[in-house]
């Protein structure tokens, strides 16, 4: 077991590496130019990611780059920005297949049926759309109505992933987050009804007023409905970051032992019930592709966590949605207006965002590694990257030897694996890689622009 000062040592904040480098590392020396150069070089099939940015009410302990309306006038007109982007995305990849759509937010049940038909129009003229494709929606519970998941399912939708967090009134009080177990349980009926092959449910732990009671009853719910996947995310209390959490009182927040204890609790349940551990924080049944992925060791990492996808160059569109083309991370601009003008003047609305280093692209290889599988051998990467590795990364391995020490990692001449108590701990072992972690983020060239927020945020444990 992983001592208490061990935990606190590492109870800092840090990146989920959903990319390296982090999208807080993207600066605006990448712009429209590169991205469309970048664009006209997709020769594979590549996936697609559509943000749309619109709730109905404020969760408290959002992190995401989202804008509260009630507007469908504002759906609309984003609507026709997004079907104008991806027309200017084919005149740049004009053979471009798609063999993964997802959709995440924001609340993208924000868009009515009638938005999604006619943004599926523009997507079959503009694209080819592998009818084996994984088509992939985020969905909150508390604004589906009757038939929305069968129409859905009609446009080809397959996998839905519901936002549940936990099932305690008293918690969803103090996030603002009102969900009956009836509107969720409802949800998962009619995406059963209407043959989704894949449901997946995404709970918070570190919520204010959790306690592993509470939490075990959260579970016990989760597991009578029987999602395919769950993720268990941890919450990161960042309110000098995210406005809407200084709503939170944090003393109403669990320690830092409490937050361990849900979590392994929450894991040990899981297992338990027959799900499978992947990577930091999810869990699925073993006949799931992500469980295979895992398994087989073609799980991968993007921008949308793990995927069996991500050998596939990745299209994000809309505002402050992000694409990774070969060696090139580019971001859109997180602010709306200027997303919605520039993409209105017929220009990609590219704001910032990275080319890869060799010394990048080498990092971002055991990053992924270590949080598809928590292990890398040595002679792999030296055979990816012509390297020495263990020489390339000398500096790494003394501070690895020191995990080591803390029950953290264990390491033999060609591997480092992150031992069954030391997955907690997961990001710190990755954080030995990242060759920014102590440097200055760069300065954006635009002040007026507001900072993306693409970059989760979460503590270590
Ligand atoms: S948690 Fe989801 S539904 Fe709630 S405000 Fe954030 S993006 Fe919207």
């Amino acid at each position: 077991m992983i001592s208490d000062a061990l935990l606190r040592r590492f109870d800092l904040n840090g990146p989920r590496y959903t990319s390296y480098p982090t999208a807080d590392r993207f600066s605006s020396l990448v712009g429209p130019a590169d991205y469309a150069s970048a664009l006209s070089a997709v020769k594979s099939p590549a996936s697609l990611y559509i943000h749309i940015p619109f709730c109905r009410s404020l969760c408290y302990y959002c992190a995401c780059n989202k804008i509260v309306t009630k507007s469908n006038s504002a759906a609309n007109d984003y609507l026709s920005h997004l079907e104008r982007e991806i027309e200017l995305i084919a005149k740049n990849a004009p053979s471009l297949e798609l063999v993964q759509i997802a959709f995440g937010g924001g609340t993208p049940n924000f868009f009515s049926i009638a938005q999604f038909e006619s943004l599926f129009r523009a997507l079959t003229k503009h694209a080819h759309l592998d009818p084996n494709r994984e088509q992939s929606i985020e969905i909150d519970p508390r604004y589906l109505s009757d038939g929305y998941m069968e129409s859905l399912r009609a446009l080809g939708f397959n996998r839905v992933s519901f936002g549940v967090q936990d099932f305690d009134e008293g918690v969803q009080k103090l996030i603002h987050r009102s969900q009956s177990f009836e509107q969720t349980r409802a949800a998962v009926a009619a995406a059963r009804e209407a043959s989704f092959s894949s449901v997946s449910f995404d709970l918070v732990y570190g919520l204010p007023l959790q306690s592993r009671d509470s939490f075990a009853a959260t579970l016990e719910r989760t597991l009578s409905l029987e999602p395919d996947r769950v993720a268990l995310f941890n919450y990161a209390h960042i309110p000098e970051r995210f406005k809407a959490q200084r709503r939170i009182p944090s003393e109403s927040l669990p320690s830092i032992e409490e937050r361990v204890s849900l979590f392994l609790y929450a894991a040990e349940r899981l297992v338990d019930a027959g799900y499978v551990a992947i990577g930091l924080d999810h869990f699925a049944r073993p006949r799931d592709p992500l469980a295979q992925a895992a398994a087989d060791a073609s799980l991968r990492r993007n921008f949308q966590g793990y995927s069996t996808h991500a050998k596939t160059q990745l299209i994000g569109i809309g505002v402050s949605a992000i694409s990774q083309l070969n060696e090139l991370f580019a971001q859109n601009s997180a602010d709306l207006d200027v997303y919605q003008t520039r993409i209105g003047r017929g220009e990609l609305a590219t704001h910032r965002g990275i080319a890869l280093t060799f010394d990048d692209r080498v990092r971002a290889s055991v990053i992924e590694k270590l949080m598809c599988h928590g292990a890398l051998h040595w002679s792999e990467i030296a055979a990816e990257f012509s390297i020495d590795a263990k020489s390339y990364f000398a500096r790494e391995l003394t501070s690895l030897q020191r995990l080591e020490q803390d029950g953290v990692v264990s390491l033999t001449p060609d591997t480092a694996r992150v031992t069954d108590n030391g997955r907690l701990l997961l990001r710190a072992v990755a954080m030995v890689f990242d060759a920014y972690r102590d440097q200055p983020r760069p300065t954006q060239a635009t002040s007026a622009e507001p900072e993306a927020t693409p970059i989760r945020f979460s503590r270590i444990a």
